[in-house]
């Protein structure tokens, strides 16, 4: 039996923004062996790796060692022909001033095979994110992206600076804010005009992205007033006038907010991402966590009698995946359901069960405990059998209602959401603008964490995913500003981008 060959993909993670990286790229580093990757923003990209995917480093930034780039080829070449699936992730795009060139011709020398995931580079999307069309039929025919990294100062440069210093042209440096002041000497000592515009955009597609405009008469003295520092690509050209009308991105009114979430690991993926996409700047501390609740054989009893029940009412998404969990280890499917009619807390819940093959009977309208119970008490008839699986700490409103309706209710604790110790939570909040709840519980494993919560989230604008939530926060002394109006973390976003102004 001959070792499974290894191979590379190099992939381009684009410049910042995690949802810029491209279908192809997020397969790869889904499956591979090991993840070799360079300083880059967002650690999303490196948790779409599998858990037991070795994660290399090889960054310049930070970490105790850096490789060059010839250990870096090396590397990857040794990974590979000990038979390892090998991403090389690097930001931007892999062949735009990124010395992919050279590992493809190494890996191509050594016999391994590899795959180019080209990125979308910054040299594009810096501009695009600033509201900065590289071309527009007004302006330019053409644009050319060029490496700042020659000083013209020190005599020597293989830039063509007459051709660069063309006013009808868009003209695009990356690593030019060393050399700033003798490039831009260059480009007016070929002819072009002082008034021609001039944008740099720094951290571009990421939620501390900023923008200075200015011309070519006077950028060099606007970069020394404001300090304004790499990485930031430069772009030259009557485009940069565009932004004043195009600019969305850092007009969003979440752009450059830090958000904290602090919903389990398992379900913060989709609300950091719609934070992504807002401009904002999602921190993740999980402050809970779910497990199995305590007596696992009563989730087996109540599996394996669903039939017997005319509703199951399911309070949560966590519910929903304990009852297929428990089902699916009980040897059973979806059939389990029999005529047994199926009630969800809310969409997401519903959306759950829809995954798992089950259309749900009834979805209430604001998705809270009283408003499910009413539903479900016009639903139902007296002495219906009713199966509630929810979470071991819930509250018992729902039980109750409908007990006094005089319906039988089974309440089986389906999974026990647990605290999260966080030593660094207090300062992961004070670093925050905004604090998110999205339970109860959130709450309480919050204080728990950090006894002195009210005080620390005084300066922070505290958004709760609904009244209930709110009042548990409000009972342990904290501010509420935002209440979500739909109680899902769609709602609370946008209640977010309703309440935040900049
Ligand atoms: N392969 C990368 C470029 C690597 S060279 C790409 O295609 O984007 C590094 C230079 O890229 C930096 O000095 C800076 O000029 C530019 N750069 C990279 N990411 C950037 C970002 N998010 N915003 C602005 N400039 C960026």
């Amino acid at each position: 039996m001959s070792a499974r060959r290894g191979k590379v993909w190099l992939v381009g993670a684009g410049p910042g923004d995690p949802g810029l990286l491209t279908l192809k790229g997020a397969r790869a580093i889904q499956n591979c062996d090991t993840l070799v990757y360079d300083y880059l923003a967002s650690q999303a990209i490196v948790d779409l790796a599998p858990p037991e995917c070795e994660r290399i480093y090889v960054g310049k930034k930070a970490g105790s060692h850096t490789l060059s780039q010839n250990e870096i080829t090396a590397l990857i070449v040794k990974l590979a022909l000990d038979g390892k699936r090998v991403v090389r992730l690097k930001g931007g795009d892999v062949f735009v001033f990124a010395r992919g060139g050279e590992e493809a011709h190494a890996l191509h020398a050594a016999g391994v095979p590899f795959e180019i995931v080209p990125g979308i580079t910054s040299a594009l999307a810096a501009p695009a994110y600033a509201g900065i069309p590289v071309t527009h039929r007004d302006h330019n025919t053409t644009f050319s992206v060029s490496t700042g990294h020659e000083d013209p100062l020190k005599g020597y440069t293989s830039l063509d600076y007459a051709k660069l210093a063309n006013p009808k042209a868009t003209t695009i440096f990356l690593m030019a804010m060393g050399n700033l002041t003798g490039i831009i000497a260059e480009l007016r000592k070929h002819g072009l005009p002082e008034t021609t515009p001039v944008a740099i955009v720094r951290e571009g597609t990421k939620p501390t992205q900023e923008t200075l405009v200015a011309t070519v008469g006077t950028i060099v003295a606007e970069v020394e007033r404001t300090q304004f520092a790499a990485p930031a690509i430069v772009v030259i050209g009557d485009v940069v006038r565009e932004r004043e009308a195009i600019r969305w991105f850092d007009r969003a009114p979440l752009f450059g907010k830090r958000v904290l979430v602090t919903r389990p690991a398992a379900q913060a993926g989709e609300f950091a991402q719609q934070l992504w996409e807002a401009g904002a700047e999602p921190v993740l501390a999980p402050t809970i966590a779910i497990g199995p609740p305590d007596d696992t054989g009563a989730v087996a009893v109540a599996v394996a009698r669903v039939r017997e029940y005319a509703w199951v009412i399911f309070s949560s998404v966590n519910g929903v995946e304990a009852f297929f969990w428990a089902l699916a280890l009980g040897g059973g499917d979806a059939r389990a359901f029999g005529d047994t009619k199926v009630a969800a807390i809310g969409p997401k819940t519903a959306a759950a069960l829809r995954a798992h093959g089950i259309r749900v009977d009834l979805v209430p309208n604001t998705f809270v405990n009283e408003a499910l119970a009413e539903g479900l008490v016009q639903c139902t008839s007296a002495h219906d059998r009713v199966l509630l699986f929810r979470a071991q700490e819930a509250r018992d409103v729902l039980p109750e209602t409908l007990r006094s309706a005089g319906r039988t209710v089974d309440v089986v604790a389906a999974y026990k959401t647990r605290y999260v110790d966080d030593p660094e939570l207090r300062a992961k909040a004070e670093r925050a603008d905004i604090v998110t709840f999205t339970s109860s519980s959130t709450v309480h494993a919050f204080v728990h964490n950090v006894p002195d919560a009210a005080g620390v989230l005084t300066e922070r604008m505290v958004a709760a995913i609904g009244p209930i939530t709110a009042a548990t926060a409000r009972g342990h002394g904290i501010r509420v500003d935002v209440v979500a109006e739909e109680f899902t973390v769609d709602g609370l976003l946008q209640a977010l981008e309703a309440g935040v102004t900049v």
